[in-house]
Protein backbone atom coordinates (compact mmCIF):
# COMPACT_ATOMS: atom_id res chain seq x y z
CA UNK A 1 0.00 0.00 0.00
CA UNK A 2 1.00 3.54 -0.34
CA UNK A 3 1.79 5.99 2.54
CA UNK A 4 -1.13 7.83 1.22
CA UNK A 5 -4.05 5.64 1.64
CA UNK A 6 -7.05 5.70 -0.30
CA UNK A 7 -10.25 5.47 2.43
CA UNK A 8 -13.58 4.61 2.04
CA UNK A 9 -16.14 6.71 4.68
CA UNK A 10 -19.98 5.09 5.24
CA UNK A 11 -22.00 5.29 7.74
CA UNK A 12 -25.95 4.65 8.93
CA UNK A 13 -28.10 7.43 9.88
CA UNK A 14 -27.62 6.54 13.42
CA UNK A 15 -24.45 6.47 13.14
CA UNK A 16 -23.69 9.92 10.74
CA UNK A 17 -23.06 11.40 14.17
CA UNK A 18 -20.21 9.51 15.34
CA UNK A 19 -18.53 9.41 11.98
CA UNK A 20 -18.69 12.95 11.94
CA UNK A 21 -17.39 13.42 15.15
CA UNK A 22 -14.56 10.75 14.29
CA UNK A 23 -13.55 12.31 11.08
CA UNK A 24 -13.38 15.99 12.82
CA UNK A 25 -10.93 14.73 15.51
CA UNK A 26 -9.28 12.71 13.10
CA UNK A 27 -8.62 15.40 10.46
CA UNK A 28 -5.83 16.54 10.04
CA UNK A 29 -4.60 12.97 9.35
CA UNK A 30 -7.36 11.92 7.02
CA UNK A 31 -6.20 15.50 4.51
CA UNK A 32 -3.14 13.40 3.90
CA UNK A 33 -5.22 10.90 2.16
CA UNK A 34 -7.42 10.23 -0.92
CA UNK A 35 -11.33 10.06 0.92
CA UNK A 36 -14.36 9.15 -0.37
CA UNK A 37 -17.99 8.42 0.76
CA UNK A 38 -21.61 7.52 0.17
CA UNK A 39 -23.98 10.43 -0.82
CA UNK A 40 -25.26 11.25 2.73
CA UNK A 41 -22.43 10.54 4.50
CA UNK A 42 -20.00 12.97 2.51
CA UNK A 43 -22.53 15.87 2.33
CA UNK A 44 -22.33 15.79 5.91
CA UNK A 45 -18.59 15.32 6.82
CA UNK A 46 -17.78 17.88 4.06
CA UNK A 47 -19.90 20.30 5.71
CA UNK A 48 -18.65 19.46 8.86
CA UNK A 49 -15.01 19.49 7.36
CA UNK A 50 -14.88 21.75 4.83
CA UNK A 51 -11.44 21.42 4.59
CA UNK A 52 -11.32 17.96 3.89
CA UNK A 53 -11.27 17.08 -0.42
CA UNK A 54 -14.11 14.25 0.01
CA UNK A 55 -15.48 12.62 -3.57
CA UNK A 56 -19.56 11.84 -3.10
CA UNK A 57 -20.72 8.55 -4.52
CA UNK A 58 -24.37 7.55 -5.18
CA UNK A 59 -26.29 7.22 -1.61
CA UNK A 60 -25.82 3.91 -0.16
CA UNK A 61 -28.96 2.30 -0.40
CA UNK A 62 -29.17 4.35 -4.19
CA UNK A 63 -26.13 2.47 -5.37
CA UNK A 64 -23.04 3.93 -3.26
CA UNK A 65 -22.11 0.88 -1.30
CA UNK A 66 -22.08 -1.61 -5.00
CA UNK A 67 -19.62 1.40 -6.16
CA UNK A 68 -17.42 0.88 -2.70
CA UNK A 69 -17.76 -2.23 -3.36
CA UNK A 70 -16.42 -2.28 -7.04
CA UNK A 71 -13.13 0.02 -5.81
CA UNK A 72 -12.78 -2.66 -3.72
CA UNK A 73 -12.63 -5.38 -6.93
CA UNK A 74 -10.73 -3.16 -9.08
CA UNK A 75 -8.27 -2.94 -6.57
CA UNK A 76 -8.76 1.38 -5.73
CA UNK A 77 -9.57 1.02 -2.12
CA UNK A 78 -7.40 0.06 0.60
CA UNK A 79 -9.21 1.28 3.71
CA UNK A 80 -12.63 1.31 4.82
CA UNK A 81 -14.23 2.89 7.65
CA UNK A 82 -18.25 1.60 7.88
CA UNK A 83 -20.23 2.89 10.76
CA UNK A 84 -23.37 0.47 11.08
CA UNK A 85 -26.39 0.56 12.93
CA UNK A 86 -26.89 -2.56 14.38
CA UNK A 87 -30.21 -1.83 16.28
CA UNK A 88 -32.21 -1.28 12.69
CA UNK A 89 -32.82 -2.92 10.03
CA UNK A 90 -31.76 -1.72 6.51
CA UNK A 91 -33.60 -1.53 3.26
CA UNK A 92 -29.80 -1.87 1.17
CA UNK A 93 -29.14 -5.00 3.87
CA UNK A 94 -27.91 -6.98 0.59
CA UNK A 95 -25.57 -4.06 -0.43
CA UNK A 96 -24.20 -3.86 3.32
CA UNK A 97 -23.27 -7.34 3.08
CA UNK A 98 -22.07 -7.24 -0.06
CA UNK A 99 -19.93 -4.21 0.62
CA UNK A 100 -18.26 -6.23 4.21
CA UNK A 101 -17.49 -9.48 2.26
CA UNK A 102 -15.95 -8.13 -0.89
CA UNK A 103 -13.86 -6.24 1.76
CA UNK A 104 -13.16 -9.66 3.20
CA UNK A 105 -12.40 -11.20 -0.22
CA UNK A 106 -9.45 -8.59 -0.98
CA UNK A 107 -8.40 -8.43 2.28
CA UNK A 108 -8.72 -4.78 2.36
CA UNK A 109 -8.29 -3.10 5.52
CA UNK A 110 -11.94 -3.12 7.52
CA UNK A 111 -13.16 -0.97 10.78
CA UNK A 112 -16.52 -1.19 11.55
CA UNK A 113 -16.45 0.33 15.21
CA UNK A 114 -15.17 3.39 16.43
CA UNK A 115 -12.44 1.77 18.68
CA UNK A 116 -11.08 -0.23 15.45
CA UNK A 117 -10.84 2.96 13.27
CA UNK A 118 -9.33 4.62 16.36
CA UNK A 119 -6.46 1.71 16.50
CA UNK A 120 -6.38 1.71 12.21
CA UNK A 121 -5.63 5.56 12.33
CA UNK A 122 -3.18 5.47 14.63
CA UNK A 123 -1.20 2.57 13.49
CA UNK A 124 2.12 3.80 12.06
CA UNK A 125 1.40 1.22 9.08
CA UNK A 126 -1.50 4.14 8.50
CA UNK A 127 1.04 6.34 7.08
CA UNK A 128 3.52 4.09 5.87
CA UNK A 129 4.32 2.37 2.74
CA UNK A 130 5.68 -0.77 4.66
CA UNK A 131 2.24 -2.45 4.60
CA UNK A 132 2.28 -5.53 2.17
CA UNK A 133 -1.60 -6.27 1.83
CA UNK A 134 -1.93 -9.80 1.13
CA UNK A 135 -4.20 -10.38 -1.96
CA UNK A 136 -5.66 -14.17 -1.26
CA UNK A 137 -4.94 -16.40 -4.83
CA UNK A 138 -8.42 -16.80 -6.70
CA UNK A 139 -6.31 -18.30 -9.63
CA UNK A 140 -7.78 -21.88 -9.10
CA UNK A 141 -11.60 -20.96 -8.34
CA UNK A 142 -11.15 -18.68 -11.64
CA UNK A 143 -9.77 -21.94 -13.42
CA UNK A 144 -12.25 -24.22 -12.09
CA UNK A 145 -14.22 -26.50 -13.92
CA UNK A 146 -17.51 -25.90 -15.12
CA UNK A 147 -19.72 -28.71 -13.81
P1 LIG B 1 -25.57 7.38 2.82
O1 LIG B 1 -25.43 5.83 2.68
O2 LIG B 1 -24.23 7.91 3.16
O3 LIG B 1 -26.04 7.87 1.47
O4 LIG B 1 -26.58 7.62 3.91
C1 LIG B 1 -24.92 5.11 3.74
C2 LIG B 1 -25.36 3.70 3.67
O5 LIG B 1 -24.80 2.91 2.90
O6 LIG B 1 -26.31 3.37 4.36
Amino acid sequence: MKARKRIGLVAHDARKADLAEWVKYNEGTLSRHDLWATGTTGRMLQAQCPSLDIARLKSGPLGGDQQLGAMIAENRLDVLIFFTDPMSSQPHDVDVKALTRLSTVYNIVLAMTRSTADFVINSPLFQSADYHRVIPDYETYIQRRQP
